[in-house]
């Protein structure tokens, strides 16, 4: 199978206890339940792009525990090719321990683990993974330096490269977004992006046109249930969301990422991939968890029809 969609990306199992308040330093606090969930935002949106019609190869790394096994298992439970998933001697696979109170709050401590090995040497490794695809997503929970170098590549390749900026702290290297063929902030990465306030269409606007000014050629704003603003130096078009009683919107903007790779790999327009990927969210949202709440192709056309 050739992969039409590869994904470089991170690979976490999330170990989420809910608790009636977060413990204070030092405290030892009785919780009320532990689920282990797979995550990390580059193996939710393979899982997305997968069930979504694509066929995904992921470039990553996990550790050599119990952990990495299960999670490669569920990668490929959904078809995802795993050959260029290496298991890091001595590493422990990516983690995100959350808790989670009575009010929805959370506390949240993210260990890179495996992630922290994709480096660029195990990407150029699997250059002929690259050179088959049609597309290449990236997000920023593998090393910065590793980024920059996809990619470069992907666009030395003349790939349809994506860069889900996630999660952001400080402004992109200036050089990248030349690099860049569609950037898919939410609007808070939007704002840190640019240091402008994003949460309406009218703010969405405004800090896309910074965006553009630094050298961005298209960009897609995820506005929640707003839908999303889409922008490039010559057009801006606002794309509504689906209405949907949304019971949890987690990974509703790794559902978007994963359709639209999905749908602009099947040769679809970019607006018809747009309205695709929100279709796909839109059921996300009114779905429990993360990759459990990603819908397949067969439900997003009976959603769409
Ligand atoms: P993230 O999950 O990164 O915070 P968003 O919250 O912006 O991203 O959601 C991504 C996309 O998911 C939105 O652009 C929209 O298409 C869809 N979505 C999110 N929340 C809702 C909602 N309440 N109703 C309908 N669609 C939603």
């Amino acid at each position: 199978m050739q992969a039409k969609v590869v994904i470089v990306g991170s690979i976490n199992m999330d170990l989420v206890t809910r608790a009636p308040r977060l413990p204070r330093a030092g405290e030892t606090l009785a919780g009320y339940s532990f689920v282990t969930v797979p995550g990390g935002k580059g193996a939710n949106q393979a899982v997305a792009a997968a069930r979504l019609g694509a066929s995904v190869a992921m470039i990553g790394c996990v550790g050599d525990d119990d952990y990495g096994d299960r999670l490669r298992a569920a990668l490929l439970v959904e078809g995802i090719d795993c050959d260029a998933i290496i298991s890091v001697a001595g590493e422990s696979t990516g983690v995100a321990l959350i808790v989670v109170d009575d009010n929805s709050q959370n506390a949240i401590v993210i260990v890179a683990g495996g992630n922290g090995h994709v480096s660029s040497a195990v990407v150029d490794s699997f250059d002929a993974l690259l050179s088959q695809a049609k597309v290449i997503i990236c997000q920023l929970e593998v090393p910065m330096a590793t980024v920059g170098h996809v990619l470069k590549r992907g666009r030395e390749l003349g790939k349809i490269v994506i860069l889900n900026p996630a999660p952001v702290s400080a402004p992109l290297p200036a050089d990248w977004y030349a690099l860049i063929d569609y950037l898919i902030p939410n609007e808070s990465e939007a704002t840190l992006l640019t240091g402008l306030p994003v949460d309406s269409v009218t703010t969405a606007e405004v800090a896309m046109g910074a965006l553009l000014a630094s050298g961005a050629s298209k960009i897609i704003v995820t506005l929640g249930a707003q839908g999303v603003l889409f922008a490039t130096r010559t057009h801006v078009q606002h794309f509504p969301a689906p209405q949907v009683r949304a019971v949890d919107t987690t990974a509703a903007g790794d559902t978007f990422v994963g359709g639209f790779a999905a749908a602009l790999a099947q040769g679809k327009s970019e607006s018809e991939a747009i309205q695709f990927g929100q279709f796909a969210a839109a059921l996300s949202v009114t779905r429990a968890g993360a990759q459990p709440s990603i819908p397949t192709l067969g439900d997003v056309q009976e959603f769409q029809s």
